[in-house]
């Protein structure tokens, strides 16, 4: 459930016109629900109420919004970051620093020594090199760090290759069959208190096997460990549950997640963790766009092209991902249109063969479900400036995130003296 609704015929973000916003601040325009924010950090953290204790870290990559974080810390979330700047960010958001996560991949040595340095919870070691590495900077340093053993478990997730993780061929974690031998292996040394395994095998998971699988190969591999003299006291289960990007679509709730949880862990006997992203923000935030103009095209549908272009919303065209997109002042009569932005790629299509409301130049309308990994992916391609993001609360907003106009991001360049 979230709080974007018509109310006298006019979509509202709360109690706040999307019309209003519009005016004031211009399109397009991200615009972030706090209590639907709040909602779902509720809705998730209850669905994991029969854990005991468990430790929820939010996504940061999904939207790293400052004021989105705030109001996460204030819910009692933490944070899971992939780089020092998610890291700053976390920690400036008012995120504690032990209950700060750091996965990836390649995290750099200043990075790893910013963790260090911050006091961050666990680092998610996803490579065996990455964990000597680490283990001679907190020696140096003469620290300790926290570390979970990120593990792939080959498992397809059954979503979009592009954000599948778990899968032999993908680059995270360590393969299984290795895993318990690498594991020990990091346990010998003094900067390293390796503590608990870590999985997240892909993002918008539309049924719960796939994380069941995984989760019964990471239940087995503590067993492992535990048989070899390995002390384990964590468990991190990642993010990755979907959220509906369709109108009436149906996914696995949070509750049913947490059900499943408690019933493959219940023996585990560790701390569990969890690193929810798009579950969270997803459907807490739209993209606000206006019209620019309708565009007769041959015999097929017309293309309605908007202000908002794949620089702001990425997932359309890097992951031919669906959005809801709905006018702000529906009147009740439909078209079929393709929607497109203004960018000279023909990668900058929103929808084809789209059924929605009808619109004509100068209109208004959103893409639903643009909270998580919206605003973070923007760029700006064709020299649009960076998107401006809002943030409503009840019959308040503000703006949390500056519009950047082309002009600002050319003062960053500079023309060599030897050129003029
Ligand atoms: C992206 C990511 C998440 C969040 O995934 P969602 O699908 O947004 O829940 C969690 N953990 C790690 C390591 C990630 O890379």
């Amino acid at each position: 459930m979230d709080h974007f609704q018509l109310k006298d015929g006019v979509l509202h973000a709360e109690d706040v016109s999307l019309r209003r916003i519009a005016e004031e601040v211009g399109t397009p325009v991200y615009i972030y629900s706090r209590a639907t924010l709040a909602r779902h950090a509720r809705v998730f953290r209850d669905a994991l109420g029969a854990l005991d204790n468990p430790h929820i870290a939010f996504a940061v990559k999904a939207n790293p919004n400052l004021a989105v974080l705030r109001i996460l810390a204030s819910e009692g979330y933490g944070a899971d970051v992939v780089s020092g700047g998610e890291l700053t960010r976390a920690l400036k958001a008012g995120m504690k620093p032990e209950d700060i996560v750091f996965s990836g991949v390649g995290k750099t040595h200043a990075e790893l020594l910013q963790g260090l340095e911050a006091g961050i919870g666990q680092f998610n070691i996803e490579s065996e090199e990455e964990g000597y590495e680490l283990a001679a900077i907190a020696q140096r340093h003469g620290k300790r760090a926290a570390c979970a053993l990120r593990v792939n478990p080959d498992v397809d997730a059954r979503t979009h290759e592009k954000i599948s993780t778990g899968k032999s061929e993908n680059k995270f974690g360590v393969p299984l069959d290795r895993a318990a031998d690498i594991f020990a292996r990091l346990a010998r040394e003094d900067g390293l208190e390796m503590r608990g395994v870590a999985v997240h095998i892909g993002s918008q998971l539309s049924t719960l096997e796939p994380l069941e699988t995984a989760f019964g190969k990471v239940g087995a591999l503590i067993e492992e460990l535990r048989a070899a003299g390995c002390s384990v006291t964590h468990a991190d289960l990642g993010g990755g549950l979907g959220v509906p990007y369709k109108a009436g679509e149906q996914l696995p709730s949070p509750a049913e997640y947490g059900a499943m949880v408690a019933r493959v862990t219940k023996d585990w006997g560790v701390r569990l963790m969890f690193e929810p992203g798009r579950v969270i923000a997803g459907n807490a935030g739209v993209l606000l766009t206006r019209v620019i103009r309708a565009k007769r095209s041959g015999n097929g549908p017309p293309f309605v092209v908007v202000d908002a272009a794949m620089n702001d919303l990425a997932r359309p065209a890097m992951y031919g991902a669906w959005h809801d997109f709905d006018a702000v002042q529906p009147t009740g009569d439909r078209m079929t249109a393709h929607i497109v932005g203004p960018i000279c790629e023909t990668g900058d299509t929103f929808a084809m063969d789209r059924e929605c409301d009808a619109l004509v130049a100068g209109d208004l309308a959103v893409f639903r479900t643009a909270g998580a990994y919206g605003a973070t992916m923007a760029s700006s391609y064709n020299s649009r400036g960076f998107v401006a993001e809002t943030l409503v609360d009840g019959d308040r907003y503000a703006v949390v995130a500056d519009r950047i106009a082309a002009d600002a991001i050319m003062d960053a360049e500079r023309v060599p003296d030897w050129l003029t």
